[in-house]
């Protein structure tokens, strides 16, 4: 680290108060960002919280891939049950 450089990375004219842990960069009050208890600069918060969002989208998917094999079980139910019928007449 270099001393002395106690200017936020993103405000030269602001007083660097904390270091982000994702990119080292001194920061300000401002920037300073305080997501599950840790220091990040904005930018880096920004990636954490895409980051996050990934495995909920994959969630939501998984959900309809249940209701659509839900269905698509009911319809080869469907399907077997009339050939069963049709048979048995
Ligand atoms: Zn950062
Ligand atoms: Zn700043």
């Amino acid at each position: 680290m270099i001393q002395g450089s106690g200017r936020c990375h993103y405000h030269p004219e602001r007083a660097g108060l904390g270091v982000c842990v994702e990119c080292r960069r001194v920061i300000c009050r401002e920037c300073t960002t305080q997501f599950e208890g840790i220091n990040r600069c904005a930018s880096c918060l920004e990636k954490r919280l895409k980051a996050l969002e990934g495995p909920g989208e994959r969630r939501e998917w998984t959900v309809g891939n249940v209701v659509l094999g839900l269905v698509g079980m009911a319809l080869v139910w469907g399907a077997i049950l009339l050939v069963a019928q049709a048979a048995a007449s």
